[in-house]
């Protein structure tokens, strides 16, 4: 009955779009228009494998038959994609973004695809449907463990297969990240390392007792989720938002730190659920306009995304979140807590620290610091001392007893730094 007279203008839209579709393929078969993604999607149509020219060093042709051979035993979808990762490249140097991009190109449905990480002979992978096989286990738990250190790629790849063929990642990610969850090269508590940390912290632990009884449980309930197999942290801010900030020079750090607040701001404002965790997240949101307004450098800049994070995790609702990386907090949210000696220093702390850092560390390896200026040189923000930096003396947040980042801006811990 209902006959719809513009359905007919539709229909002949739809087949003029779609002969204009086809002439701009019959157009330009080469490979002019095609996009990385698109041809990388296309040889993966030929072989498991693939290899961008500059890795065939790395990855041999006869190694990629041999692990081409070794993927078509396992009867899994697995592909591995080997292009170098840069910053400023079509997938923003992020192997989660090639993997993306990848995966939709041909066309999704359930696949693995393992690629470069995001240092050096790392590896990452990623799996659709999330964690059908525990790839991404797989593919870390490989960059931990001890005989796959200098095994070069094609060893470390084929590891992972096994791995993702054996559904076996996460145990195997807890199993080769184990010593690092624990204070096994020094018989300490972490409970009582934060505060060995600086002078400040100290005190204000002295002062603060009961708080640093919370801050105990805090570090047991952590260890606790952990040995459920949790992944104690929400993604507070997208990946993609540190990506960005990363690349930015100080004043693009600004804008974004800026957007950032407002709209952490907005969110906290419409917020609804438990008043105390949306107070918090106001505290943290007017904390981090108050350092964005006085902010002097990228360390400052930094301390906003961290205060940010912190409001974002009260309004995620989440019992246990990590803070950002403390190494360098533009890395992002940390993935875990590890012992961490600074350099020529008897104490050891407990520092949440992204993956990248992690791995840096495990394999004895500087992690990527943030710096900041101490009489003009450039150092590890955290060798400013303490009493000079907010960051320094809070680690952007690891080295918290108990306090929040917000607090400690409100006490006027930040203002009583600037000169
Ligand atoms: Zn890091």
């Amino acid at each position: 009955m209902s006959t719809n007279p513009r359905r007919p203008v539709r229909t002949a839209l739809a087949l003029a779009a779609s002969s204009f579709a086809l002439l701009l393929c019959t157009a330009s078969p080469g490979a002019a228009a095609e996009s990385p993604g698109q041809k990388i999607a296309n040889a993966l149509d030929k072989s498991p494998v693939y290899v961008d020219p500059s890795l065939s060093t790395a990855v041999d042709p006869a190694q990629q038959r041999k692990l081409a051979a070794q993927i078509r035993q396992t009867h899994l979808p697995i592909r591995v994609v080997l292009v170098p990762l840069v910053e400023g490249d079509s997938w923003d140097g992020e192997p989660q973004q090639l993997a993306e991009v990848v995966h939709d190109r041909m066309g999704g449905g359930p696949a693995i695809l393992i690629t470069l990480g995001t240092y050096h002979d790392d590896i990452d992978a990623g799996e659709w449907p999330n964690d059908a096989h525990q790839a991404m286990h797989a593919a870390s738990a490989v960059s931990f463990q001890d005989d796959m250190e200098g095994a070069g790629l094609p060893r470390r790849i084929a590891r992972a297969i096994e791995i993702i063929e054996a559904g076996t990642g996460d145990a195997e990610y807890e199993k080769a990240t184990a010593d690092l969850n624990g204070p096994s090269h020094e018989p300490r508590s972490p409970a009582s390392e934060p505060q060995a940390s600086a002078s400040f912290p100290r005190i204000l632990a002295l002062a603060l007792g009961p708080v640093l009884l919370l801050a105990a449980t805090g570090l047991l309930l952590r260890r606790r989720a952990r040995l459920r197999g949790e992944l104690a942290t929400p993604f507070a801010l997208p990946r993609a938002v540190f990506a960005a900030a990363r690349r930015a020079d100080e004043a693009g750090l600004r804008d974004r730190a800026g957007e950032e607040v407002v709209r952490l701001g907005e969110e906290a404002r419409a917020a609804q659920g438990d008043p105390a965790a949306i107070e918090r997240a106001l505290d943290a949101y007017a904390a981090a306009g108050t350092v964005l307004d006085r902010a002097s450098g990228i360390p400052d800049l930094a301390g906003v995304f961290a205060l940010i994070a912190e409001g974002r995790a009260a309004l995620s609702g989440a019992p246990l979140t990590l803070p950002l990386c403390f190494f360098h907090p533009l890395h992002g949210p940390a993935a875990r807590r590890i012992p961490w000696r600074p350099l020529g220093r008897r104490e050891q702390l407990q520092v949440a620290a992204c993956e990248t850092c992690i791995r840096a560390i495990r394999t004895r390896r500087a992690p990527e610091v943030l710096t900041d200026r101490r009489e003009g040189r450039p150092v590890p923000y955290f060798e400013v001392p303490a009493e000079q930096s907010l960051w320094a003396a809070t680690g952007y947040g690891s080295l918290l007893t108990g306090d929040s980042l917000a607090g400690r801006v409100q006490r006027g811990e930040f203002t009583r730094t600037l000169t």
